[in-house]
């Protein structure tokens, strides 16, 4: 008979009433073993403080960096450190006549390969515990004489694994416990593993094919096989990932609730009209469909968050502009924020020339606007008379109010921190637009601001063309390029050479220096041609004049150091010759070589460098930031590129960027289900996920975004 049919029969009277149920006390399981302290004494206790690990939970998650691979014994080198995993032989002690010693032990040990003598320092009470056939597992170094010299040592079986030969857990150590003592403490800490949570529903484990959590942990520690600590590692990688984009998914939606938002969507008046006939050029495609893409957005209800990326000269401007003239027609205001004095002024010039004939009140207000012309802006301001405001940070100080902000554009919004975002926030602002020079590759974009809408500017303005990149390795390619460039100066053209170093540095012959080559081109490869110098070190002065010189064509090649990365613009210019390009970075080729091709002739960029820069490789195959910025973060690591002070968000311990891109798309695709289908992570299934969530990001659920 099928017991579970079975009438409930309860021993000694009657069944307990519905109420009686429900008032009984609930019978909690013991509370978790994770949340036990520590208890250690000494200097043990001192090295898990420096590791700020005080409970076993702390313990467990502190993961290894590393597994080495036992060492044979028959392939120690002398003086090498490594880890071996042996068996005792035969065991002595040996008295040392030395002040403070207790004595040396000296074990023979063996693995498959061959034996060796194993010695310990003051640790006599291992006579005792290391005997004849046990299995150790040492970490130390080989000496001249072929004995190991143990700085660490475990009883293999405390490790785990029958086997000790495979590979072995390494830990961040510190002063006090070594990475195999850690390794012991683990063990100890094993049954702790239980109470792991596992925060992700079965349905959401098996349609990523996902390890368990508690069981993932425990691989990390102590599986022999590569295998499993690749699934457990995947694990736990996919909770950092999923963690953080539902924290930015969440923090997005709470940001829209306390928001009320203005949607800006009667049908455009004066910005048709600019459009129309205010512009003294054609739109590129890429800018009309931002344009669209951000009258959607600003339609809505909800606030606009959106990330413009463009390179310089993409032509971000216009789109900004276009987003501020929707809300000035709405009989709302828009401000427009950059990082320096400079950049707002620019802005404030570019903005009143596109703008044109249309009439817009506007004003620039920044940190050296005067007292009284600022008590003017600001009571415009607030009457609603001015309709576009331009600034740096000034505009954003306390006593500055709008009558109604409805749509604010940052440029570089990179440069600004939390705080400054939560002061425009304070002004009420409905539609954001944050914009970009700097190309962020997906991956990055993602990790660092998840569902934050991006739109790209990849087409440059016409009239821009691709510049012809080559590599130039060896002297005879060399004299061709100088030829090449000589070629350009007698047809009229201006030519740059950039030097990665202003004076020659004895330590770093190598490199060339600008002054010398000023010097040297002068004579020699240039000589009869006009050139000017240009480096960091000179006065302001005399860096106004060479700029001068050059931009008016008195000076036909600029020799010169960085300091042209950003701001010169000569259209005539079409060489630009990057000495020891090795030596520079991707982005900054990148924005060195848009200094040239600004005009209608072709340019070219010479790149002199070793055959093998992979950099400069890619400079040649690529013109587009975008990828160039992609190959850039996959050469280096996430960790340069994501500061967890940027983001807030972007340190993982076990996921790394970008090799985990992948699983970051998976990541974000699930948190995106998962809110989609309980937006508050209020359902019951959700609650422990809910729990670990708040625990992981509590305070950042409530910054303003993008953090
Ligand atoms: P950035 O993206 O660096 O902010 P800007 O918006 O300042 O670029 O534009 C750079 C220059 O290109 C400006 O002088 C602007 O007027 C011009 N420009 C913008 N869009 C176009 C276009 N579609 N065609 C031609 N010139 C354009
Ligand atoms: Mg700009």
């Amino acid at each position: 008979m099928d017991r579970a049919g079975a009438p409930i029969a309860f021993a000694g009277g009657p069944a307990p009433s519905r109420e009686q149920l429900l008032e009984a006390p609930l019978r909690w399981p013991r509370p978790s073993r994770l949340g036990a302290p520590l208890k250690l004494e000494g200097k043990l206790a001192k090295g898990l403080q420096t590791l700020e690990l005080s409970c076993v939970g702390d313990l467990l998650e502190h993961l290894p960096h590393e597994y080495r691979q036992a060492r044979a014994l028959a392939a120690l080198e002398p003086g090498e450190q490594a880890t071996v995993a042996v068996e005792v032989r035969s065991i002595a002690g040996r008295a040392v006549r030395r002040r403070g010693m207790r004595g040396l032990v000296e074990a023979t040990v063996f693995d498959e390969t061959g034996s060796i003598v194993a010695t310990f320092f003051n640790q006599p009470w291992l006579l005792q515990r290391y005997r004849k056939g046990t299995r150790l597992v040492l970490h130390g170094t080989a000496d001249a004489r072929g004995r190991l010299r143990v700085a660490h040592h475990a009883i293999g079986s405390d490790l785990g694994g029958e086997a000790t030969a495979g590979a072995v857990a390494h830990y961040r150590a510190a002063e006090g416990v070594s990475s195999t003592q850690l390794l012991t403490l683990m063990r100890g800490a094993r049954t702790g593993l239980r109470d792991v949570l596992e925060p992700l529903t079965v349905a959401v484990r098996m349609a990523e094919s996902l390890a368990d959590r508690a069981g993932a942990r425990a691989a990390m520690h102590f599986a022999q096989e590569a295998s499993q600590r690749g699934a457990a590692r995947r694990r736990l990688a996919f909770d950092e990932l999923l963690f953080a984009q539902l924290a930015l998914l969440l923090r997005r939606r709470r940001h829209a609730d306390s928001h009320p938002t203005r949607a800006l969507a009667q049908p455009p008046t004066v910005s048709a009209r600019w459009l129309a006939r205010g512009l003294p050029f054609e739109l590129t495609g890429d800018q009309r469909i931002a344009i669209e893409t951000i009258n959607k957005d600003l339609a809505e209800s909800r606030p606009m968050q959106r990330l413009l990326m463009g390179e310089v000269g993409s032509g971000k401007t216009v789109v900004a502009l276009h987003a501020m003239l929707r809300a000035v027609e709405h009989g709302a205001q828009a401000a427009l924020m950059a990082p320096t004095e400079t950049l707002a002024e620019q802005h404030f010039a570019t903005v009143a020339r596109l703008l044109g004939e249309e009439p817009v009140r506007m004003a620039l207000l920044t940190g050296s606007t005067t007292t009284t012309r600022r008590s003017e802006i600001l009571g415009r301001l607030r009457s609603g008379e001015l309709s576009i405001l331009v600034g740096t940070h000034a505009l954003i100080e306390p006593d500055v109010s709008f009558r109604e902000l409805a749509v604010a554009v940052i440029d570089e919004q990179h440069r600004f921190g939390v705080r400054q975002r939560e002061a425009l926030d304070a002004k009420g602002v409905s539609h954001v637009l944050h914009m970009t020079a700097t190309p962020i590759p997906r991956t990055l974009a993602l990790a660092r601001y998840g569902d934050l809408d991006c739109t790209i500017l990849r087409e440059l303005p016409k009239g821009r063309q691709r510049i012809d990149t080559e590599l130039i390795s060896g002297e005879s390619a060399r004299e061709d390029a100088y030829e090449r460039l000589r070629e350009q100066l007698r047809e009229g053209r201006q030519a740059y050479v950039v030097c990665p170093l202003v004076e020659s540095a004895s330590d770093d012959g190598q490199a060339r220096a600008a002054i010398a080559e000023f010097e040297r081109l002068g004579c020699h490869e240039l000589a009869g041609f006009r050139l000017a110098l240009l480096h960091g070190q000179m006065r302001l002065r005399d860096k106004q004049q060479a700029m001068a010189a050059f931009a008016s064509g008195d000076a036909q090649v600029l020799v010169a150091t960085t300091v042209i990365e950003v701001g010169v613009d000569v259209p005539n210019a079409t060489v630009m010759l990057v000495e020891n390009a090795e030596r520079f970075g991707i982005s900054q080729l990148h924005q060195l070589r848009g200094r040239v091709g600004r005009g209608e002739h072709q340019a070219i960029c010479l790149l002199m460098a070793p055959t093998g820069s992979v950099r400069c490789r890619a400079l040649v195959e690529s013109s587009d930031g975008f990828r160039l910025a992609e190959i850039d973060l996959s050469l280096r690591k996430e960790g340069e590129l994501i500061g967890s002070r940027q983001s807030g968000m972007g340190q993982f311990k076990v996921a790394s960027l970008p090799d985990d891109g992948a699983l970051l798309e998976r990541a974000r695709s699930r948190a995106r289900a998962i809110i989609d289908e309980d937006p508050d992570l209020c359902s019951p299934l959700n609650a422990l996920l809910a729990d670990a969530l708040e625990r992981a990001y509590g305070e950042h659920l409530t910054r303003p975004i993008p953090a």
